[in-house]
């Protein structure tokens, strides 16, 4: 083990040496300039051609270059010329679209002759994607590779394609690689001189150079597990690097987006550290000095190379997802891990740059950049330290920057290529980075060859370029004023480890007190019961979670008088005070996350991102409402006219009803309860049979929040006594419930009758199933739409009313994408819902799993059964395989019928009018959805898809408080929007006071 400190550092300050400095990048920067000129400027920005033209337009017009970007990346998966001419129309024959006039005309003339626009479209974009990429004919891909080393210039090869969405597809990736370099070897055993670069004795990388991105060698990754995703990755890793090692290649691990920074890393150290790849072969990664955690991870890699005793490359870029970190880490309410300012990236490019210079002795550099100001900058600061620049190599990307490339070749620098190779299709978000990047206005290829900088601007030293505030992603103005404190709770980030370890923690403390009797809560005082129902663990029928008190009527009956009795105090109490309530019960529920949602994982059945997810989602709907409350407060005017006032407020409706479900255990059951009380309402809830110790919980936190006695009350008992008793009761006021169809049927049945001594009409706040459906259009992402539907299917094993369970798949598209849907649902991960990344689990009980298993039973004779997933021979566990169904006909029970668990039906459509027509030949109307790149469509859909929520180009499950207000119609539900404003209203009654002002004809000024 080296004795040497971990990293070494510039000594002192260095701040007096920085106008020498910033000198001496000036002259290098100058130098790069002037070699440039001599050169050709790279042909996407010369104003001649189609890539000129469109390159320009894009940066001149926002809106044509979304549109462009779009149809580029749709483009692959159109198959005839009829359908790309209808997509060039929908995409850029928007009048909003400004279009470059040899563009307007090609268009018009698409309409007539399809063929003929379809065919030279594709072959323009064809040939500009094909700047980027080496397509994947092995002899073309060793020509051109071939060519780049007799201009002095190596190779870096790369797979296209990323996430991989099945085991089968990771499995495929890593044998191509495994092809890729057999190929190449033999190739390049033909060439006459092995490394093309002159490099210094003992430097350099070997000429047979790939770069593999890790997240296409696991189709499962989970921020929750990332020791099973290591695991598997090295698995199909290890093959790769003993060829490599044979061969003598250099394996490169690229850097992909922050949420599998951490993994790439891990697996990084881990396997070039295990024995048999200690010495060989040889292997770097790329690090992006976007991140804010990039100076630690690349000391971490510089110290672990020491400790190594292995020269490691790294390859510092700025990083190519800045737009991606940036809109996640907004949805998510996380920090956002990147930069926020062009010039930020590029003053942390330098710093690490200088880093990687100082430690050179341990690690090898390559610089990834086509700016010249981060180029000049690195060359000065090697003058400085006296580091041959022979030492260290550059990377630009192919078909980028030529003109830059020239300068560093004439400088005497070593030069790499970074090549990918493969088809466009699989290429497609390769290529739209690439344009995306070119068409920066940020970016230093579009200032210098699109925009004309000058030089002095390109030169400038990111230190001193004032900050200016980023962009926003998306500035469309909320439909529904937005509540402006509020703000939605994040979920846990599992990739960090300090929220990862507290997940076992918990499981571990819960385990240490399972089996505690929850007694009924009526005024404030524990209630015992003659009988107690104990709550079991859907993975493990033996393990008694808790067991809960079964209230009688008269249990009932008290706890009904207790809620009457508190009612008119609590209806008088400042809003102020019943919003804080909320607010110091969210507080507590953040407190208590993880706990929470470990009672979630054993209660329910849950696994950990839908646990944590349902806390957060509790939190939400008390902050939420605490706000809308608020608002709801202020007494309204209605309309101003002299001598009158008109002012409309809020009354509570009395005691309600909270008959709450298992699926949502905490979140649905909060939002009915805070919901009613933050209205001024009393109410009585009643959790579900299956989660009675998660409704304990809640109500235990409600007194610790403050909740005065009477207010909310907590009755545990079958739904079929004591639940219709408190439904028919004279005296309730409101009923909010969420579950089943049938239930929810009898219950507004029930409601609307008045028996004598009800002196009001109760009111219904009901929430049913759903028979969800999705399309797959023909043009359809399909690594997206797979992903989609088998999270929309299979998440909580299909235990959500807004669970996919009709997927209607457009002929075209059918037989391939019902191939992929099966690879990938039979590549996930199905066990106890405790073990983290585990996600399908059970369903929620013996009665639930017979029930299941029978309707698949049934659906057999109904259609065909094209899948099944295989679960653990676990006989104290609930679990239902996942199944899919395909040629599933509309008349069907697999196809009409609520089915509540993990089963999928497919049904194919000769058009999208069909599409559409089956996923509105349903009795519910709860979600729904579209995977389509059609904006005509797509327009379509948001017309006329009969759901309470509509979902495009994502999953059809998830929705978030405020964000997607939540509820059906038709046999869905009420029309009621959990989480969404007016929601608070079912709970309260308008009232309107209207006074007269004059007095003998005198009015007051102010009204
Ligand atoms: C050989 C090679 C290999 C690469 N491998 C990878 C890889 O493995 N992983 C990867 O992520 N990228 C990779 N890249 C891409 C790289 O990260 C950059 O996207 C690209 O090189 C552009 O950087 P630049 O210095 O050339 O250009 P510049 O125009 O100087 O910089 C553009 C970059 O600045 C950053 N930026 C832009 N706007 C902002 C803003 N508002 N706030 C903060 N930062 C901003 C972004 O990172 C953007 O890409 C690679 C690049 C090369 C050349």
């Amino acid at each position: 083990m080296s004795a040497s400190p971990a990293i070494s550092i510039s000594p002192g300050d260095t701040s007096r040496s920085l106008p020498d400095l910033e000198t001496s990048i000036r002259n290098w920067g100058e130098k790069i300039f002037a070699l440039m000129d001599r050169a050709e400027p790279p042909s996407l920005f010369s104003t001649k051609g189609f890539y000129g033209t469109l390159m320009e337009w894009s940066m001149r017009d926002a809106r044509f270059k979304t549109q462009l970007f779009r149809f580029v990346d749709v483009l692959p998966t159109l198959t005839s010329s009829s359908e790309i001419a209808r997509h060039l129309q929908e995409y850029l024959g928007e009048d909003e679209v400004k279009l470059p006039t040899a563009l307007r005309v090609g268009l018009k003339a698409a309409g007539g002759a399809s063929w003929l626009v379809g065919t030279g479209v594709r072959s323009q974009v064809g040939g500009m994607a094909r700047q980027f990429m080496l397509g994947d004919d092995e002899k073309e891909i060793a020509r051109t590779l071939r060519g780049l080393a007799d201009q002095g210039i190596a190779f870096t090869v790369d797979i296209l394609g990323e996430a991989v969405v099945s085991e089968s597809e990771a499995d495929q990736y890593a044998q191509r690689y495994l092809e890729l370099m057999e190929g190449l070897g033999r190739a390049m055993a033909r060439w006459p001189a092995a490394d093309p670069v002159s490099t210094l004795p003992g430097r350099g990388s070997p000429s047979l150079n790939l770069s593999v991105k890790l997240s296409a060698l696991y189709s499962q990754i989970h921020p929750a597990d990332p020791d099973t995703a290591a695991k598997k990755i090295s698995d199909r890793l290890r093959p790769i690097l003993r060829r490599a090692k044979e061969l003598g290649a250099f394996i490169n691990f690229d850097m992909e987006s922050y949420g599998s920074k951490n993994l790439t890393l891990q697996v990084f150290r881990q396997v070039f550290g295990e024995p048999e790849f200690r010495d060989g072969p040889a292997c770097g990664l790329a690090l992006q000095a976007y991140l804010k955690d990039c100076e630690a991870d690349l000391g971490g890699i510089i110290g672990w190379a020491r400790r190594q005793q292995r020269r490691v490359t790294v390859r510092l870029v700025k990083g190519a997802y800045w737009d991606y970190e940036t809109t996640l880490a907004q949805q998510r309410h996380w920090p956002v891990p990147v930069f926020q300012h062009k010039a930020e990236s590029d003053a942390s490019f330098e710093k690490l740059s200088l880093l990687l210079l100082e430690n050179e002795d341990a690690v090898e550099a390559a610089f990834g950049t086509h700016n010249v100001r981060s180029i000049a900058h690195i060359l000065a600061q090697a003058e400085r330290l006296g580091v041959d620049r022979r030492s260290f190599e550059f990377q630009m990307l192919y078909g980028m920057a030529e003109p830059v490339k020239a300068a560093v070749l004439e400088l005497g620098c070593r030069l790499r290529e970074y090549c990918p190779v493969g088809e466009l299709l699989p290429g497609i978000a390769y290529f739209v980075r690439r344009l995306l990047e070119n068409t920066s206005n940020e970016g230093f290829l579009a200032r210098k060859f699109a925009q004309g900088a000058s030089r002095e601007e390109l030169l400038a030293s990111p230190q001193r370029i004032p900050s200016v505030d980023p962009p926003k992603i998306s500035d469309a103005t909320p439909i529904l004023q937005a509540n402006s404190d509020f703000r939605n709770e994040p979920p846990t980030d599992f990739t960090v480890v300090s929220e990862r370890e507290k997940m076992p923690a918990a499981l571990a403390t819960l385990r240490s007190h399972l089996g505690q009797r929850h007694p009924l809560v009526i005024d404030h005082k524990f209630v015992s019961t003659r009988e107690w129902l104990p709550s079991v663990n859907p993975a493990n029928q033996n393990e008694t979670v808790g067991s809960a008190a079964q209230a009688s009527i008269e249990d009932a009956e008290s706890a009904m008088a207790a809620a009457k009795a508190a009612q008119p105090k609590w209806a008088r109490t400042p809003v102020a005070e019943r919003a804080a309530l909320l607010e110091r019960l969210a507080g507590l529920m953040g407190r208590d996350k993880a706990a929470l949602a470990a009672l979630e994982i054993l209660e329910a059945g849950k696994n950990w991102t839908e646990a944590d997810a349902d806390v957060a989602e509790a939190i939400d709907f008390c902050n939420f409402y605490a706000g809308c409350m608020r608002d709801l407060g202020v007494p309204q005017r209605t309309q101003t006219v002299a001598g009158e006032s008109n002012v409309q407020h809020w009354w509570p409706r009395g005691v309600g009803i909270v008959i709450a479900p298992w699926n949502f255990p905490l979140a649905i059951l909060t939002g009915m309860v805070s919901a009613g009380i933050v209205a001024g309402n009393t109410v009585i809830m009643k959790p579900s049979d299956q989660t009675p110790v998660i409704g304990a919980r809640l109500m235990a936190l409600l007194i610790e929040a403050g909740l005065p006695k009477g207010v909310v009350g907590l009755v545990m008992g079958p739904g079929s006594t004591v639940g219709a008793h408190l439904v028919a009761h004279p005296q309730t006021n409101f009923i909010a419930f969420t579950g089943s169809k049938e239930v929810g049927l009898r219950i507004w049945e029930t409601a609307g009758r008045t028996p004598p001594g009800q002196g009001h009409l109760k009111k219904v706040v009901c929430e049913m199933g759903g028979k969800n459906c999705l399309i797959v259009d023909s043009d359809a992402d399909l690594d997206e739409a797979v992903a989609g539907c088998v999270a929309s299917a299979f998440g909580y094993q299909g235990q959500k009313c807004s669970a996919l369970s009709r997927l209607i798949v457009l002929a075209d598209n059918y037989d391939r994408f019902l191939e992929r849907l099966i690879a990938a649902s039979d590549s996930l991960r199905i066990g106890p819902p405790e073990v983290p990344g585990n996600v399908i689990g059970p369903v929620i009980s013996r009665e639930a799993q017979r029930r299941i298993l029978a309707l698949i039973q049934s659906g057999k004779d109904e259609a065909k059964l094209v899948w099944q997933g295989s679960v653990p021979a676990e006989p104290q566990a609930c679990y239902v395989p996942p199944t899919i169904f395909a040629e599933v006909p509309p008349t069907s029970r697999l196809f009409r019928e609520e089915i509540f668990g993990p089963v999928l039906s497919v049904t194919k459509a000769r058009n999208f009018d069909e599409a559409l027509a089956l996923a509105n030949d349903s009795e519910f109307a709860l979600t729904g959805g579209c995977y389509s790149r059609s904006p005509v469509n797509l327009e379509r859909v948001k017309a006329e898809l009969a759901c309470g929520n509509v979902y495009l180009n994502r999953t059809i499950t998830g929705a978030i408080v405020e964000r997607q207000p939540f509820g059906g119609f038709k046999m869905s539900g009420g029309g009621t929007k959990a989480g969404g404003r007016e929601y608070l209203q079912n709970f309260l009654v308008p009232r309107v006071i209207t006074e007269n002002c004059l007095r003998r004809g005198f009015a007051p000024e102010e009204q």
